[in-house]
């Protein structure tokens, strides 16, 4: 559609091959079925089945334990599979004495081979076993994985206004990334491994009580209490360290979004130097929550090592008295020093295991809060079906203020009949974007109701409401991707023509046809390839393919040259027609183009009517149009 008829377009490189002679222009056969294999071997993502609900989800407190339960059966096949892993690498000792006793020294050569093919055998298993498993644990966790991000991302969904405009973007973007990542690793290795090494623990414990009760005794004694001490410490102060990190990879992240999305304002007021300042300063936090969790790991690690080392050097002075009073024998003394080697390996690789296990936790409980949390606007269990509007908005003695304790908008009623166009004027911050914010039920009043159709919007369901408002915001926000997605944003199955058709109401014909692809053009994220007023008409466009029976107009229109004011007019009145509209005015031209008029003062309605109800009353619309026409005619005059 529209492409090749675009000023700028160049001939295709099939078009170039075609005018050269050459003899294809197309991908050759060779390539082809090399295309195809490449596609055949693709992974394929069907169109995934969204269970979206505003209403019911998850609600148990997120926890590992919450989390894992449901995957029990998978991570006790992959206990399974380490427990068979690491057997069968241990009989190879069993088998060498074997091999040794009644192979070689018995000088049976049967023995020795059926031994050494049982080797072989016991290895080659081990080793399945471990491919398997590693297999196994890397699908589940980051399965796992993938169904935390899902709910998380949903639970972003669901959230009200309010929520991201507390919220730090870059905060949001930890959550969702180094978060999810620092559980990851725990998800995917550490928790099997944590509880292998604890049972390999238990054994070697069993196995040096069998071999000397006492100085089992002597060596529980000296590992455990200052273990348990230790790791009570570590267990302390790792958490309170790592929230630390987890607080400050957020900030890190914050200011990063920040500063890209506002370098063209730091640009122009020259202050990268300063940026820089402020990022470092941020990443010097960053650095030190880092350093103090080191140094908490640097105590706990060596710490537990030493304690083995002593341990050793107690077991050998306990047991080496004993051996002298002929308590033990030499053997058993050494038996006993070189299994204690064995029993330390396993408590070092918890203690490794336990740090990344104390990371994982603080991320949990960053993304418990965040789960935790319940829109600010729900939507309620027995929320109805808002059935088609026919379009009668009433606002009844609504005060409301973002902050409790400083109302914005005071005792506001309201009242527009079906296919009325309601202008609302006033200055700056008098609260007039609040009450469309109020329509389109981005906030509940905190007193008072909002209703269409008689329907309190705080009994109809999310979807079914805001299925039939049409909202152009202020500030048009654009997506990633081609003008025509952008168009038929609110309806994906829109055709062609439907597009085509909005856009030509709203007057972008014109930026279509200059664009290379028409509406397959892309346009770059936020549509920062685009005009203001190109970016407004495409909002434009897109409240009106959506078609809906109540449309909420934000100071659309302030972006415009006089040219394309003329031609917004033009499709604002096709936009209009037959539909109720709130028209959030910030010139008058836009206001007297409306059935009545509100002046919002100060978060109350001082004055409504139609415009020459007002004029004539010689109310604050009076004056503010006096005020207009004495600058335009200056205009003129300068002009
Ligand atoms: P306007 O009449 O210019 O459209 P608004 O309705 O946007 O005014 O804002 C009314 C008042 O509410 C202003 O004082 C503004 O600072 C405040 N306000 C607007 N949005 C928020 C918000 N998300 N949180 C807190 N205060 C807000």
């Amino acid at each position: 559609m529209g492409g090749g008829h675009g000023f700028f377009t160049g001939p295709s490189s099939v078009q170039a091959n075609a005018q050269a002679g050459l003899p294809f222009a197309e991908v050759p056969e060779e390539l082809r079925s090399r295309i195809a294999d490449v596609l055949r071997n693709e992974p394929e993502h069907p169109q995934p089945v969204v269970q979206f609900s505003h209403r019911d989800w998850d609600r148990r407190p997120f926890g590992l334990r919450t989390f894992l339960t449901p995957h029990a059966g998978g991570l006790l096949v992959a206990l399974l599979l380490v427990l068979a892993e690491v057997g069968l690498l241990h009989v190879g000792p069993l088998l060498t004495q074997i091999g040794i006793d009644r192979g070689v020294l018995a000088g049976d050569r049967r023995v020795l081979f059926t031994v050494a093919l049982a080797y072989l055998g016991a290895v080659g298993l081990s080793t399945a076993a471990s491919w398997f498993r590693t297999r196994f644990t890397g699908r589940l966790g980051e399965r796992l994985v993938y169904q935390l991000r899902v709910r998380v991302f949903s639970h972003f969904q669901r959230q009200s206004l309010d929520f991201f405009t507390l919220e730090k973007s870059g905060v949001l973007m930890t959550r969702m990334t180094s978060d999810i990542e620092a559980l990851t690793v725990l998800m995917q290795e550490g928790l099997v491994n944590f509880f292998v090494q604890g049972m390999t623990l238990v054994v070697i414990t069993a196995y040096l009580v069998f071999l000397d009760p006492t100085l089992a005794l002597v060596c529980l004694l000296a590992v455990v209490p200052v273990n348990v001490i230790l790791t009570m410490w570590f267990r302390r102060v790792s958490l309170i360290g790592y929230l630390r990190v987890r607080d400050r990879i957020a900030d890190v992240l914050a200011n990063l979004s920040e500063s890209l999305a506002g370098i063209r304002v730091i640009t122009a007021f020259n202050r990268r130097d300063h940026e820089m300042a402020r990022h470092q300063r941020i990443i010097d936090a960053h650095l030190d929550a880092n350093l103090y969790t080191g140094r908490a790991q640097a105590l706990f690690g060596p710490g537990t090592e030493s304690i083995g080392i002593l341990t050793q050097a107690i077991v050998l002075l306990v047991g080496g008295r004993m051996a002298l009073r002929g308590e033990v024998s030499l053997g058993e003394l050494t038996a006993f020093l070189l299994f204690l080697t064995s029993f330390f390996a396993p408590v070092q690789t918890l203690v490794q295991l336990y740090n990344q296990y104390q990371q994982g936790s603080a991320a949990v409980v960053k993304l418990r809060d965040l789960l935790a949390r319940e829109p600010s606007v729900p939507e309620r269990s027995d929320a109805i079906d808002l059935p088609p509007i026919r379009g009668a908005i009433r606002l009844e003695g609504v005060t409301f203020g973002y902050d409790p304790d400083h109302l914005v908008l005071r005792d506001v009623d309201l009242e527009l009949a079906p296919g009325e166009v309601l202008a609302v004027v006033g200055p700056t911050g008098a609260g007039k974007s609040t009450i469309a914010k109020l329509i389109t039920r981005f906030y509940d009043p905190t007193f008072g109701h909002v209703t269409i159709d008689g329907h309190d919007l705080r009994d109809v369901s999310i979807d079914s409401l805001r299925s039939q408002l049409g909202v152009v915001p202020q500030e048009p926000f654009l997506f990633n991707g081609t003008i025509r997605d952008n168009v038929a944003f609110a309806r994906r199955d829109a055709t062609d023509g439907e597009v085509i058709e909005a856009c030509r109401a709203v007057g972008l014909q014109g930026l279509m046809d200059r664009m290379p692809d028409g509406m397959d053009t892309p346009i770059h994220e936020r549509g920062a390839s685009l005009s203001a007023g190109e970016r407004q008409l495409v909002a434009l466009a897109r409240a009106f393919l959506a078609r809906p029976r109540v449309l909420v107009l934000d100071e659309a229109t302030s972006n415009l040259d006089l040219l394309s004011e003329s031609v917004i007019e033009q499709a604002l009145d096709s936009l209009l027609e037959g539909r109720t509209a709130i028209l959030i005015a910030h010139r008058l031209a836009t206001a007297m183009r409306a059935d009545r008029i509100a002046v919002v003062d100060d978060g109350r309605i001082v004055e409504h009517g139609t415009h020459d109800e007002l004029v004539s009353s010689g109310g604050q619309y009076a004056e503010m149009v006096e005020t207009w026409m004495e600058h335009s005619d200056h205009a003129g005059n300068a002009r």
